[in-house]
């Protein structure tokens, strides 16, 4: 990446979309009612949500792993490569999770790098309807250069 202290966003957004079981309906139901919008981006998504995405949307999603099986994590990797643009992400506040650390680790590097990220539906609404999403986007990205050039002894 040429220059560490912004980062573009493309028209196209990449959007990743994840829902814990009990939030799967919620974010499948808000898909759907949006998918004309989503049509103009490109959609990844945690194993079990991508094909229910799929079947929903009729179209590809590229689908990781289910989320306990490490699918968090890959789309947190792919956030830190600069890959993802926008996290909607369904998370349950009602219920524990076998993979909690993998969820405050995505949680986590997301607002590292300054993506979108919508927790609910409210927010998912107004996030797809900006005008900033369907245009190029300069985000500013907070000043790691003190803590990368730290010197160790
Ligand atoms: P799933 O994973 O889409 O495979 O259910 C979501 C999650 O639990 O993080």
């Amino acid at each position: 990446m040429a220059n560490l202290h912004a980062r573009t966003f493309p028209a196209r957004k990449r959007i990743a979309l994840v829902a814990h079981d009990n939030k799967k309906k919620d974010l499948i139901d808000w898909a759907f009612y949006n998918r004309a919008v989503l049509s103009r981006h490109e959609l990844y998504a945690t194993g079990t949500t991508g094909r229910l995405l799929t079947e929903a949307l009729d179209r590809p999603v590229s689908a990781l792993h289910s989320g306990p099986l490490g699918g968090d994590l890959q789309i947190g990797a792919l956030i830190a490569e600069g890959k993802i643009d926008v996290l909607i992400f369904f998370w349950d506040p009602m219920e524990a999770q076998p993979h909690d650390p993998d969820i405050k680790a995505l949680l986590r590097i997301g607002v590292v790098w300054n993506i979108l990220i919508a927790c609910d539906r409210a927010t998912a609404d107004f996030l797809l309807t900006s005008p900033l999403m369907l245009n190029e986007y300069q985000a500013i990205l907070p000043d790691y250069s003190e803590y990368t050039g730290r010197k160790m002894r």
